[in-house]
């Protein structure tokens, strides 16, 4: 009993071994503290709960950002021109790629594993985090020559890790408004569902999949978003219908 404890304590509090590509040591200062606050003790007050439902935590070193896009441009330029992952990553995207077409989906998994699983089961238990199941990921583009913003929408998952890598901008703000289920994604926000981030390089914004969100128009400069979709069915299924976390239903 004793010894399983330890064990699962253990598991928990290790943090990934990533690949070589982000560099050694590539995690946040303050990153293995925070994941130990909220994953192995389940304080999820220590979390930088920016909005309701919306955290913010440093998660990269902003060298390992760098490595990272670096190895992803490296991906991208040893890609046939009309090969897959450059047709846009999905519907809302024109820009941007497919990272499990690059070969990157190892990294995500791990991402997914390592880093979602066990924030979202403590942080986002009841949109389904604890059932999370599959990862879809892809880099955003925002720049002039990239997508300029992002209508209103929900994400295909139940949570979403979005972490900034680079690079200078300004504008390009990640705006909320409000938890919905799909009955009721047209229901307007009340005043305390608006919310709007200034994305850094290096932070990580987790929220779940069906909190409706936004990008602002990018004013200056290029910003580069590593976004995963963190996927379950039982939670897809249960957004159907109206689920106690809706915020319609908590605002009739
Ligand atoms: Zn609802």
């Amino acid at each position: 009993m004793g010894l399983e404890l330890a064990t699962n304590f253990q598991s928990i509090m290790a943090l990934p071994q990533f690949p070589a590509f982000l560099g050694n040591d590539p995690l946040h200062h303050s990153f293995g503290a925070a994941f130990r606050k909220v994953a192995a003790e389940g304080l999820s007050e220590h979390t930088g709960e920016v909005g309701p439902g919306v955290y913010a935590i440093p998660m990269f070193k902003p060298k390992s950002c760098k490595l990272l896009l670096a190895e992803i441009d490296r991906r991208i330029h040893q890609m046939p021109s009309s090969g897959p992952g450059r047709g846009g990553p999905n519907s809302m995207h024109d820009h941007g790629v497919v990272l499990g077409e690059l070969g990157m989906g190892e990294f995500l998994l791990q991402l997914r594993e390592e880093i979602v699983d066990p924030l979202a089961a403590r942080l986002f238990a009841d949109v389904g985090g604890e059932h999370l199941e599959a990862e879809y990921g892809f880099l955003a583009e925002y720049g002039r020559d990239a997508d300029d913003a992002l209508g209103f929408h929900v994400d295909d998952s139940a949570v979403t890790l979005n972490v900034c890598l680079g690079e200078r901008f300004s504008g390009s703000e990640l705006y909320f408004r409000g938890l919905r289920c799909d009955e009721h994604r047209q229901i307007p926000p009340t005043a305390d569902e608006v919310l709007e981030l200034r994305h850094e390089p290096g932070v990580a914004i987790l929220h779940a999949g069906r909190h409706r969100h936004g990008v602002n128009p990018i004013l200056r400069g290029r910003r580069r978003n590593l976004i995963l979709w963190c996927q379950s069915d039982v939670a897809k299924q249960a957004a159907r219908s109206c689920q106690a976390w809706c915020g319609a239903r908590s605002k009739a």
